[in-house]
């Protein structure tokens, strides 16, 4: 049995739920959960976490809010595995700054060896689809779709770069960490998804 918790505060949420039952049903998995996190205590039984797209300084000041803060933090150093993407990857890093007004202030976990730019390619207008690579998958590419995403500007020690698009790094992998600029659950594609699910059955 696998239990995956999707941080359900703010943000994509419906969608990651939606391609983890694609995912159970493509690989026959008859017992895998979904719990949806809205308070440390649904994160008893849970075997790895997804923390979704959305707004970060929303997922930020609400897990703060809520009390939810300090015990997925607590949970993630301690090696639960945890998908981040995009408003994710920013909630997840060490270090955050902005495009354009640079300096920010916002509850950021510190989990993730990385400093994160956050709205790299612009706004909302600017957002856009494209084919990229990721390392360890098959040549056919997945379909990134990248909505005021963020990017990596400077990794360090245990972090390994699994993709880049337009010479900037977008997504990475620290031990039981896997962090992305753009929207997997946006995509037709499971590989992700399954690729998380790897991690947590070697945990
Ligand atoms: N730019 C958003 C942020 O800073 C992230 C966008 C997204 O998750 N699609 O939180």
């Amino acid at each position: 049995m696998v239990v995956i918790g999707i941080l359900g505060l703010q943000g994509d949420i419906r969608f990651h739920e939606d391609i983890l039952k694609t995912m159970f049903h493509k690989l026959d998995i008859k017992d895998g959960e979904i719990v949806i996190v809205k308070k440390s205590k649904d994160m008893e039984n849970i075997d790895g976490i997804i923390i979704p797209g959305g707004e970060s300084t929303v997922i930020g000041v609400l897990t703060k809010k809520i009390g939810l803060f300090d015990d997925l933090k607590d949970k993630i150093t301690n090696g639960l595995p945890t998908l981040g993407s995009c408003a994710g990857l920013i909630f997840l890093s060490n270090q955050v700054s902005d495009r354009i007004v640079k300096q920010v202030n916002q509850p950021i976990l510190k989990v993730l060896n990385v400093t994160t730019e956050r709205n790299t390619f612009g706004g909302q207008k600017e957002s856009f689809e494209a084919d990229v690579k990721i390392s360890g998958f098959s040549d056919i590419p997945f379909k990134g779709v990248f909505i005021r995403a963020p990017t990596i500007k400077e990794v360090n020690s245990g972090v390994e770069i699994l993709s880049r698009f337009d010479d900037k790094i977008i997504a990475v992998k620290q031990n039981n960490i896997i962090a992305l600029s753009f929207h997997p659950e946006l995509s037709n594609d499971t590989r992700i998804h399954e690729f998380f699910l790897e991690m947590i059955n070697k945990n």
